[in-house]
């Protein structure tokens, strides 16, 4: 599960993460109080203004339309204003958006931390995940942070490391050291750096984090190490263990449809192709995917309706996949093990003439227990539905309706 900017700052300052101080606000006239009070408390007179969307490449990205970035600074309390006035209710695209953009409805008016000092405020790049090969949790780091991590990992792999964490010992203090003298940090930076790393670390397995990535960490020119930027995740699977997190949620950045089959305990997942799919386990569900691309299809999502495909869940599964205006065709695959494939055709049968008027075709493959029985069940119901036995079957019937 994803979560905002100031939701994972907060987070991390609470495991005593230094962090870029900021306020939250839903409407241009709390985002002038917000930079007012952010002056009392940190001292500052300059601020940024930061749009609060679940995507990352906010500083490039642009509102639709207009030259906004979504990432902006302003030196002024009339630039906050109107910097928070361009951005609030309006659609942000970003490198990670997609062409749709995100609406933007809550922005996060920061401290200004690259403020002059001694030394040159500088940006490095860290990141903590689970290395799922290795199987331990990992931290990445690099000297070349800012906002084009991506083209670095692509152009010079050389300058990003790793550093891989023992689950039995944890982060040891060394490990630390090393991130740090590998950062070039020296002096207080370093001591402070060090400080980072090892908090950073504890929150993310204090919180079972699936993946954090902080993109600036600063040194201010008065070497302070902080978190301009976090990007956190958590770990669903194990959100039962932090029950005041399920009000991080923000359902406004998720896909409709999934959020309403979440809430039926179906596992589906909107892609961008033609063919819908109903299937009943998760790796029946990948191979049918397969069997629709090489049909010439496109999968229009991924849907497991798990092991209890019974009647009410098919007509559940079958209303969600129509949702999705692009479907052309619905192929739907059970393997009768413990269910009895009859008990699942009535089940179709039953949802078609529940859900009324379906101009789709439909294709079904029951195999297992019974699948003759449902064969003959499909058959006979009169409706434009499609039965098959054999996957093969099935498929060429895909490619036969999408023709
Ligand atoms: P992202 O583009 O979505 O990754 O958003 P970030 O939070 O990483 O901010 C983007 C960029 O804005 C950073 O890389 C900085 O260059 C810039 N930025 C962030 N905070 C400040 C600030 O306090 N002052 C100034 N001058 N620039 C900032
Ligand atoms: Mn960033």
């Amino acid at each position: 599960m994803n979560i905002h900017e100031y939701q994972g700052k907060a987070i991390l300052k609470s495991y005593g993460v230094s962090i870029q101080e900021g306020i939250v606000a839903e409407t241009p006239e709390q985002a002038v109080e917000a930079a007012k009070e952010l002056q009392k408390q940190t001292g500052t007179g300059w601020w940024v203004v930061k749009a609060q969307i679940h995507a990352g490449g906010r500083g490039k990205g642009k509102i639709v339309g207009t030259e906004q970035r979504g990432v902006a600074l302003a030196k002024n309390l009339d630039d906050v204003y109107n910097i928070s006035k361009a951005l609030l209710g309006n659609v942000l695209v970003t490198i990670q958006t997609g062409e749709a953009g995100k609406q933007v409805n809550k922005i996060y008016v920061a401290q200004d931390v690259y403020y002059p000092g001694e030394s040159e405020p500088k940006e490095y790049y860290m990141s903590v995940l689970l290395d799922r090969a290795q199987g331990r949790n990992t931290i990445i780091y690099s000297t070349e942070g800012g906002m084009n991590i991506e083209d670095v990992a692509h152009n010079t792999p050389e300058l990003i490391f790793k550093e891989e964490i023992d689950p039995a010992t944890g982060l040891q203090a060394f490990q630390a050291r090393k991130i740090a003298f590998n950062l070039g940090v020296t002096g207080e930076a370093f001591k402070q750096m060090v400080k980072f790393i090892t908090s950073l670390y504890n929150a993310y397995d204090g919180i079972d984090s699936a993946m954090f990535e902080i993109n600036p960490v600063l040194k201010t020119s008065d070497n302070k190490i902080i978190a301009v930027d976090a990007k956190v995740s958590l770990d669903e699977n194990a959100l039962y263990r932090h029950a005041d997190y399920a009000a991080l949620r923000d359902i406004s950045e998720e896909d409709p449809t999934e959020v309403e089959a979440g809430e039926h305990n179906l596992n589906y997942v909107k892609l961008d192709g033609n063919v819908g799919c109903m299937v009943n386990g998760a790796g029946l569900a990948m191979a049918t995917m397969d069997i629709i691309k090489l049909s010439g299809g496109e999968p229009a999502n991924f849907l497991d309706v798990g092991g209890t495909a019974n009647a009410a869940r098919v007509e559940q599964a079958f209303r969600i996949i129509l949702k999705d205006k692009n479907v052309k065709a619905i192929l739907v695959n059970i393997f009768g093990g413990i269910v009895r494939c009859d008990r699942v055709a009535q089940g179709i049968v039953d949802a078609y003439n529940n859900i009324g008027e379906i101009n789709i075709p439909i294709i079904v493959r029951l195999q297992g227990t019974n699948a003759v029985e449902a064969k003959k069940i499909i058959d006979e119901s009169g409706l434009k539905v499609h039965s098959a036995i054999q996957l093969a079957e099935a498929a060429a019937k895909v490619k036969e309706v999408l023709a």
